[in-house]
């Protein structure tokens, strides 16, 4: 039904009338966000993405693995200001390519990136009251049974379907955690292990039209057999001056919201639809598209995947919302479908944390773990 060449041949007014209809059948006029701080666990990883400015080669001095104070710093500047979610995203194993990796992580006593974030998450929960949520890029069946008691929810951007993109010269090219068969194989499991998960797709990375909506397709197909995914994320590349694309453009705001709109009509009406507010000076417009979430907004940490992108100040955020006449509402990287205990999508303990953070005193709770 959706097989298309390109977006002209769109009915772009219909697609998105459509699309903010479905919308608003499964969300109302309620558009959601989560408060956390941002923990960029570690900057190497063993994958060289051509949009990648997050990634620094262990030669580069600013390459490094925070130790738990400094994680521990940022988790309390977020507790002050009201945050509930830290974001511990991580390149993806650099153990196993690069020394200096295994050298820090053997001072920190561990021998794996996953070991050590387990570590963390357990850190966070004993010693805070935020939820951790991981994005460690893809994950064994062992690796994400070994989180799933630390996490309230776990994110991996599919971002493309195509093997295309792998081949010499493009943006994947040498990246065996972008190997699409890796990255469907991770977000299955994650639904094998009731895992809440996050995903979403990368747009303008030089897929095309098709490869994008078979992308959004593989969630759906994903979603249909473990009901897991709870938002899938439709981010626009961003040329940065330090990247291999610099000169690549990036996709403009009719793509982006007939992309948005594909993604709402495409997936499940229960899949929050999400976009960064940040990489968009005109993102309000992706309201018009079916749109209910703008992801997670950190009042107190940059954006690192995109460090040249402020986050709006959530009240900034409020007001051109309500403009569109939505009501913005904070939400927990959890969402309220997947916090039923006997549904098995969180540990006991785990529920907990969600239930001591819904309490309106927000008690820390020490003996976490
Ligand atoms: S896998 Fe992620 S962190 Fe690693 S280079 Fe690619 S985009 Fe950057």
């Amino acid at each position: 039904m959706l097989k298309v060449l390109n977006h002209k041949s769109f009915d772009k007014n219909q697609l998105l009338l459509r699309a903010s209809e479905r919308r608003d059948t499964a969300w109302g006029k309620i558009v959601t966000y989560s408060r956390k701080v941002f923990v960029p666990l570690t900057n190497m990883c063993r994958d060289t993405c051509s949009y990648c400015t997050f990634v620094k080669h262990p030669n580069s001095k600013s390459a490094r693995i925070l130790d738990p104070d400094a994680v521990m710093d940022i988790v309390r500047l977020g507790e002050r200001s009201g945050c509930k979610e830290v974001l511990l995203s991580l390149g993806e194993k650099p153990e196993l390519r690069y020394e200096k990796a295994r050298k820090e992580l053997r001072k920190l006593g561990f021998s794996t990136m996953v070991g050590y974030l387990k570590f963390i998450c357990q850190m966070i929960l004993r010693e805070s009251t935020l939820l951790p949520h991981v994005n460690a890029g893809t994950l064994s069946e062992d690796e994400i049974s070994s989180l799933k008691p630390v996490t309230a929810s776990m994110g991996m951007m599919l971002e493309t379907v195509s093997r295309r993109l792998t081949k010499r010269g493009m943006p994947h090219f040498a990246c065996p955690d972008k190997v699409p068969i890796q990255r469907i194989r991770t977000m299955n499991n994650m639904g094998i292990l009731k895992v809440p998960f996050t995903t979403g797709v990368l747009i303008g990375i030089g897929e095309s039209w098709d490869e994008r909506i078979d992308a959004l397709k593989a969630i759906e197909e994903s979603h249909r057999k473990y009901n897991h995914i709870q938002e899938v994320i439709v981010q626009n590349f961003v040329p940065k001056p330090d990247i291999r694309m610099r000169n690549f453009p990036e996709p403009d705001q009719a793509e982006m919201l007939i992309t948005i709109a594909l993604a709402r009509l495409i997936l499940s009406p229960e899949i929050s639809i999400q976009s960064p507010p940040n990489l968009s000076a005109s993102h309000v417009n992706y309201l018009d598209a079916g749109l209910n979430d703008w992801g997670g907004i950190s009042p107190v940490t940059d954006d690192y995947i995109n460090p040249e992108k402020a986050w709006p100040k959530i009240e900034e955020l409020r007001a051109s919302t309500k403009s569109k006449g939505f009501l913005l509402r904070e939400r927990l990287t959890v969402y309220p479908r997947f916090q039923n205990k006997e549904d098995g999508f969180l540990t006991p303990r785990i529920a907990e944390h969600v239930v001591s953070l819904r309490r309106p005193d927000g008690l820390a709770r020490k003996q976490f773990c």
